[in-house]
């Protein structure tokens, strides 16, 4: 069983890249029967967001995915919020330092600008600045509690296995003859730990087995690496996940899905249209049996079922916006036809409804809305913004006159004192009495007559759904 790990930094919502990773993780835990953690990686405080966190929180439940150990949950290795673990920490760079591993730093920032600037000057210019004064000084001079604390980097750096990308062997860009070294910040002045410290002290003391992350993580990992070494652990499997790109290769923009996931609740998407959408930028379950015809459309539970490892894949994940509502549909249809989920659709959409018809309908004609309308509906918020014409008084008078068929009165009349329950024969009637009209100007005059417009459900439907006075009154307007 894999133990995984969803650990964002609360300084923003969340969005479908950072979603991505949290469902990867929680997928590989759940097929494996493992657990998922949330860890929320506080440290940089300055970055911090004040609703932040909540919204990772109503996010995550919204999309179904349950947290096993995390800081509201409670685990067995709590506290999971970094900002509490300060002590723990402590007691972990105490002991890199104790073996000469680590060592305090009191260069002054002029001094570290000084020493950037020089670097910038060598053959090949380098990123990697520190001289390691701090090291050989530490010898003779104590340390105070301002200072912050520096790695001893390896002179090269281990290469490891990433379950993606396979064996990987990353080295900063320096010359050991210019005496820079990479020896990177574990603590900061203000006592608390850095992302890289922090991020492996933690995946190491909760029993993570395996770190799912973006791509930008890959050139930190020989960091890590390095750190579990020089505590003597073994570091987690690896997986670094491409980046969501548009189709162009472009950052994501807003319209693409670079929008907060609860945003999307409100456009009456639903959550497993998201899991679903989401789950399938850089994975597809391509081990069903051959020959089995295979449903893009599935549930958390059917992501569940198919997730493994070895079917994610490479290359920038290309994200496709129309698929969302194309899943939303589907998912839609299946929630509409099952009956406990109908109710709760039901529910949850009847005040908003309600609103929009001004109190005229109950949730029995809701629900018989819905199953009519099953096959045409992309998001629920389609009944007020495409079908609207079902609820509200047509207005006659504003139709371009230039658009209705020059037969329409004539049409109307004789279907006035047809029995309209059964259409196909009232069409049959009309065409016997209007040869010269054509069947299509037929069904635009009375789609007029009954919607004000040229599209939307079939007319028997819409006549059922509106409902007999209605439909009566409908066609006496059109006629006045
Ligand atoms: N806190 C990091 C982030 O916000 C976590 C990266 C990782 O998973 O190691 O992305």
């Amino acid at each position: 069983p894999a133990r995984t790990r969803f650990a964002p930094s609360p300084t923003g919502h969340l969005h479908l890249g950072s979603l991505r990773t949290a469902l990867y993780n929680y997928l590989l835990a759940k097929s494996t029967g493992g657990q998922f953690l949330l860890r929320l990686e506080d440290t940089d405080q300055k970055r911090l967001v004040a609703d932040a966190e909540q919204n990772i929180y109503d996010s995550l439940k919204w999309c179904g995915l349950k947290i096993d150990e995390g800081p509201n949950e409670g685990g067995p290795y709590a506290p999971y919020r970094q900002s509490e673990r300060m002590n723990i920490y402590k007691k972990y760079v105490d002991q890199l330092v104790e073996s000469g591993k680590a060592y305090y730093c009191n260069c002054s920032k002029e001094r570290l600008l000084d020493l950037r600037e020089s670097a910038t000057k060598l053959k090949p210019p380098t990123t990697v600045t520190y001289d390691r004064k701090c090291f050989h000084d530490n010898h003779h001079s104590d340390h105070n509690a301002e200072q912050i604390v520096r790695f001893k980097s390896p002179d090269t750096y281990s290469s490891f296995t990433d379950l993606m990308h396979g064996e990987k062997n990353l080295q900063p860009q320096y010359n050991l003859q210019d005496r820079r070294y990479d020896d990177f910040v574990i603590m900061k002045s203000d006592g608390l730990p850095t992302y890289h410290f922090a991020n492996v002290i933690d995946d190491h003391l909760m029993g993570i087995t395996h770190v799912i992350r973006g791509e930008e993580w890959l050139s930190s990992t020989p960091k890590h690496i390095a750190l579990y070494e020089a505590f003597g652990w073994k570091p987690p499997s690896y997986v670094h996940i491409p980046l969501l790109t548009s189709l162009e290769d472009k950052k994501l923009s807003k319209r693409q899905g670079d929008i907060g996931i609860l945003s999307m609740k409100e456009k009456g998407i639903l959550p497993e249209a998201v899991t679903n959408f989401c789950a399938l930028f850089g994975w597809s379950p391509t081990r069903i049996v051959p020959g089995v015809s295979s449903s893009e459309v599935m549930t958390l539970h059917d992501l569940i079922d198919k997730f493994s490892l070895d079917t994610l894949t490479k290359g920038n994940a290309k994200v496709k916006d129309d698929k969302l509502l194309f899943f939303n549909k589907h998912h839609l249809r299946n929630r509409i036809n099952e009956p406990d989920s109908l109710d709760e659709l039901v529910d949850s959409y009847f005040p908003r409804f309600n609103e929009f018809t001004n109190g005229k309908y109950n949730k029995e004609y809701l629900k018989k809305l819905l199953i009519s309308l099953s096959q045409s509906l992309s998001t629920i918020h389609d009944i007020e913004n495409i079908h609207s014409y079902i609820f509200k008084d047509v207005e006659h008078s504003k139709i371009d006159e230039s658009q209705i068929p020059s037969q329409a009165k004539e049409v109307l009349t004789i279907l006035k004192d047809l029995d309209h329950s059964d259409f196909n024969s009232c069409i049959d009637e009309i065409t016997k009495a209007l040869p010269d009209t054509k069947k299509k100007d037929i069904f635009h005059s009375i789609r007029f007559a009954l919607s004000g417009g040229i599209s939307g459900v079939t007319i028997p439907l819409l006549i059922e759904l509106i409902g007999e006075v209605e439909y009566k009154k409908r066609l006496q307007n059109a006629l006045n």
